[in-house]
């Protein structure tokens, strides 16, 4: 089994569960970054642009007031104010004529361009992101119009913007690697913890398949799925144990059963056997023989009877029975052998009680109980034998002034082979009101008992009242 189930490794669900998680979380994080750092991008552009725009604007006022003279002097002052290497300011004239340009030494690589310079004396300010030779970093190239025939051309080194946009691309891959490695290992452990409930659940399982069926899958108490499956689990087991008991029980009283009215064969042959008997003797062992085996037959056949109709596959033959002239023929039936013991079987019930049944069948069940009655209750006794209709329903009632049946034997005795203690020094095999009940319920119906030990016991059958919609034969389901 462990070479089965052990090692599970990657294909664990615990792993799956975690490469899931880290998953989720790393796309989450990455998407969320991807959209920060755009907007960063672009919030940084927008600002260093409209400076640029403003500088324009400056620029032009200056040389409007002052003529492009100034701007000389100007540019070098906005540089040096700037910074070493981190401006260049020129002033293009006509034909491209440099008029005035700031100290051009870090951006030597970025010459003029022609066609922005007409773009922007056409009136439209041109941007543009170009790379600076020799370093690692961009620069912002910008044309504006001052006025005609003088166009600003403004080179913005964009090195602190891409150090800040790197420093922080490079945070970002750093902090994803550690709550990877964090939410792996806090995932990993939570879903170990999780699923090493579920690993109860098969380790019971499997004790249960190598012939442990005690075993029972430990509950934590929580309330929660798993918990739910563990008690879902352990029910399911307490009824296959019960099962199991019930099945070994019925086991051993067939085998009881059968063993008796064997032994008693055998010990008869034998006895005629060695006895040297004459012909007398070997009649009256061939009859005790038939005897016996019929009672074994008997046996057998009912418990035939009681699989077919618990298992459903009981063909009921069935059709309008009035259960009142059935009980009223069963007490006229049974009327010799209760008076023959001096009891008084008396039948209440006045016109139809109409229900769909299986005539023979039912007729089994209403012999059953008056053989029961007659055969346990005392001598002198009384049994009643009542039809009542009731709530689409119709109740056959037995009851006698028996013995009565101790509570905790009153669900017992609907077991096969059960007999109370106190039956025991009367015939019977202990099957008859298993036979009963299964017939009951095949046909959506029931049997049930209420006793009152030193008083008596009444057995009610319950059947369905008869709809004109249901007749013919049918495979009670
Ligand atoms: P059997 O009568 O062959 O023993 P049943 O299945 O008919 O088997 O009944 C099971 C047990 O229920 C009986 O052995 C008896 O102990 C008890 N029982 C049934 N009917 C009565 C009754 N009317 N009064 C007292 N005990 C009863």
């Amino acid at each position: 089994m462990s070479g089965q189930f052990g090692r599970l490794g990657s294909r664990s669900v615990a792993f799956r569960l975690t490469l899931t998680l880290a998953a989720a979380i790393a796309f989450s994080l990455i998407v969320l970054f991807i959209s920060f750092y755009l907007f960063l991008k672009a919030g940084l552009e927008n600002r260093s642009d409209n400076w640029l725009r403003d500088k324009a604007n400056e620029f032009s006022e200056l040389v409007q007031a002052g003529g492009p003279g100034v701007m000389q002097a100007e540019f070098e002052r906005e540089a040096s104010s700037i910074g070493p290497r981190k401006i260049l300011f020129r002033l293009i004239g006509r034909h491209g004529r440099l008029i005035a340009a700031s100290d051009d030494s870090a951006f030597r690589s970025v010459g003029v361009d022609p066609t922005s310079v007409e773009k922007a004396a056409e009136g439209t300010p041109v941007f543009k992101t170009v790379p600076v030779e020799g370093r690692n970093y961009h620069a912002r190239d910008f044309y504006a119009s001052l006025e005609p025939g003088l166009t600003l051309e403004v080179v913005r080194y964009l090195g602190d913007d891409e150090d800040l946009l790197e420093d922080l691309r490079q945070s970002f891959w750093m902090s994803l690697f550690i709550v990877l490695i964090a939410s792996s290992f806090m995932g990993w452990l939570l879903a170990r913890r999780t699923i090493a409930r579920v690993e109860n659940v098969t380790n019971t399982a499997v004790e249960i398949s190598n012939g442990s069926l005690e075993s029972r899958v430990p509950v934590t108490g929580r309330g929660d799925e798993i918990d739910r499956l563990a008690l879902t689990f352990n029910r399911m087991l307490e009824r296959i144990q019960l099962m199991v008991t019930e099945m070994r029980q019925v086991n051993d009283n067939i085998a009881h059963d059968l063993k008796s009215p064997l032994t008693r064969i055998r010990g008869l042959a034998e006895m005629t056997l060695t006895g040297g008997g004459g012909d007398g003797d070997y009649e009256s062992m061939a009859a005790s023989t038939v005897e016996e085996c019929d009672r074994l037959l008997e046996m057998i056949n009912t418990m035939l009877d009681i699989s077919e109709a618990e298992a459903g596959m009981a063909r009921l033959r069935l059709e309008a029975v009035d259960l009142g002239a059935l009980a009223r023929d069963a007490c006229d039936l049974f009327q010799p052998a209760a008076e023959e013991r001096g009891l008084t079987l008396q039948f209440f019930g006045d016109g139809r009680f109409p229900v769909l049944g299986d005539t023979a069948r039912l007729q089994r069940v209403v012999a059953n109980l008056l053989d029961n009655a007659v055969k346990y209750t005392y001598r002198d006794g009384e049994i009643g034998v009542a039809v009542r209709a009731e709530e689409g329903r119709m109740l056959l009632i037995v009851s006698d002034r028996g013995p009565g049946i101790p509570g905790e034997e009153i669900e017992r005795i609907f077991d096969r082979f059960y007999r109370c203690d106190q039956s025991r020094s009367q015939s019977g095999n202990g099957l008859g009101l298993s036979l009963a009940r299964a017939i009951a319920k095949a046909h959506g119906g029931d049997l049930t008992a209420e006793s009152t030990v030193g008083k008596g016991s009444v057995f009610t059958l319950f059947l369905p009242a008869e709809r004109a919609d249901r007749s013919g034969d049918r495979t009670i389901k």
